[in-house]
């Protein structure tokens, strides 16, 4: 077990978007696609425009308030999203529903190469490992349907189901619980700085991210890819190189 600044890591949480899975094809040329269905051509760059600002505008309000969710709240949430990215199409409810259908089928999705191993390996050299995201029900079904990451359907924590999302500590402390640890016992990994890193931290637990784009040789805190993660926690790499 890695033990850091006299923490012991037992269990490892996972964020699921952008850490172990991914839209493809991209968000942008769905929602695009989605427009064509109604007679809207829309240029993919500026669809995935909108739809960045559409999202961070979102996560800024919700950061102010109570971070409250539920299904019913993030129907609404991705409707007002849907809405605001395209705002021509004729028929702006049939564009959520097929993307609400859309983005809850597994094959909307890959798993990330080395993400499905990465966590069995860690599982079988006894690590507690669950997928915690502030996406919502449809988490399962997808996880489901994704040979590489099948076995993680059951082991999720959904802020949805929870009633409070990242990165409000409740989220996280029910995460906790549901692996049996205290916080101090557990690492978050993930790919957003505010709910991967900060609220997991402000809550007790450790952190690290994950961002894609560096190079696994350079100086940063940050992993280029999961499976550095395990090198790390089977103490092939000297903790010390990273910022937990
Ligand atoms: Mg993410």
């Amino acid at each position: 077990m890695l033990s850091i600044y006299g923490k012991t890591i037992k269990g490892v949480i996972f964020d699921a978007v952008g850490t172990i899975m991914d839209p493809s094809p991209s968000v942008s040329e769905v929602y695009a696609a989605a427009g064509l269905r109604q007679g809207i051509a829309l240029n993919v760059g500026v669809v995935k425009q909108r739809f960045r600002q559409a999202f961070s505008r979102l996560e800024s309000s919700e950061g102010q308030g109570p971070l409250v969710t539920s299904e019913q709240i993030e129907r609404r949430r991705w409707r007002r999203i849907v809405d605001d990215c395209l705002p021509e199409v004729p028929d702006p409810e049939r564009a959520f529903e097929e993307l609400w259908d859309h983005f809850g089928r597994p094959e909307s999705w890959q798993a990330f190469p080395e993400a499905g191993w990465t966590m069995k390996l860690l599982s079988s050299a006894g690590y507690s490992v669950v997928v915690a995201s502030n996406f919502d029900g449809r988490l399962r079904p997808v996880l489901q349907g994704i040979d590489e990451l099948a076995v993680w359907a059951d082991s999720v924590v959904i802020s949805s189901e929870v009633g409070r999302k990242k990165p409000h500590p409740q989220f996280y402390e029910a995460t906790c619980r549901r692996l049996g640890l205290a916080p101090q016992q557990v690492l978050c990994v993930g790919d957003d700085e505010e709910n991967d890193w900060n609220g997991p931290r402000r809550a007790g637990l450790s952190a690290l991210l994950v961002d894609r784009g560096r190079s696994p040789s350079g100086p940063s805190g940050r992993l280029a890819q999961l499976d550095e993660l395990l090198e790390l926690l089977l103490g092939q790499r000297s903790a010390g190189s990273v910022c937990l």
